[in-house]
């Protein structure tokens, strides 16, 4: 795993269900299988939950009050290419499973599901995610090479591991700004909700770019998108 400070982490999962009886019974089960779990009852709440980006996998239900699960999928898509998706279908309808896979969906299970072949799906698509954050061992930012392993760079220069931790993140998403909650949440390890200074997260990113930058007041690496995040540029991959 590339963060050895949250391998204790728990995956967490977003349970999007309108019909309370199977929403709760999945809250339990997944539990007990040792994930953390959120619901939301409606696609509304389901994507706004979902684009806080807190989360490493969205079980979909595709019937859902105020907005169906497939334009819940593509929207989520679009924002967090790299969130796993599953959907769930209540027809076996081949239809619903090609239309949930061609918006993005990672996997589908076919209602009614057993609890073993869910949960079995579930690891297995968060093995594949997981596996694609998995840090290059290298980043190479122009000129400078950093060894990721060794917490230094190609001219000497010593990093901490969280700072590590953090260049690494943002080299596994490198399409998109991270917000500094996300950052916070799979980086330091925190709960979505806590009440963290972000400030924390800056202070890092400026760090990382007295060590990387060329004029770290011009930062052409770590760069700000206003009211987004932090995006790592020019990053060979
Ligand atoms: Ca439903």
């Amino acid at each position: 795993m590339a963060y050895p400070d949250s391998m204790e982490r728990k995956a967490r999962i977003l349970i999007v269900e309108d019909e309370p009886a199977i929403r709760q019974g999945l809250v339990d089960v997944l539990l007990y299988h040792g994930f953390e779990v959120a619901e939301a009852a409606d696609g509304e709440r389901g994507l706004a939950e979902g684009l806080r980006g807190a989360y490493d996998l969205v079980l979909l239900d595709i019937m859902l009050p105020k907005r169906d699960g497939y334009s819940v999928c593509e929207a989520l898509r679009e924002r967090h290419p790299e969130l796993a998706i599953i959907m769930l279908t209540a027809r076996s309808g081949d239809d619903d499973i090609v239309q949930g896979l061609k918006l993005g969906a990672d996997d589908y299970v076919a209602k009614p599901f057993s609890i073993e072949q869910l949960v079995l799906r579930i690891r297995a698509v968060l093995r594949r995610t997981l596996a694609q954050e998995e840090a290059a061992s290298t980043i190479r930012l122009g000129s400078l090479t950093v060894d990721t392993a060794n917490l230094t760079d190609s001219r000497g220069t010593a990093y901490t591991r969280r700072e590590i931790d953090v260049l690494q993140y943002l080299h596994a998403h490198p399409d998109r700004p991270v917000p500094r909650e996300e950052l916070l949440h799979r980086v330091w390890g925190y709960q979505p909700d806590a009440q963290i200074e972000t400030r924390t997260v800056d202070i890092h990113i400026a760090k990382l770019r007295r060590k990387i930058e060329a004029d770290s007041a011009k930062p052409e690496h770590i760069v700000t998108i206003r009211g987004a995040g932090y995006r790592l540029d020019g990053a060979d991959r």
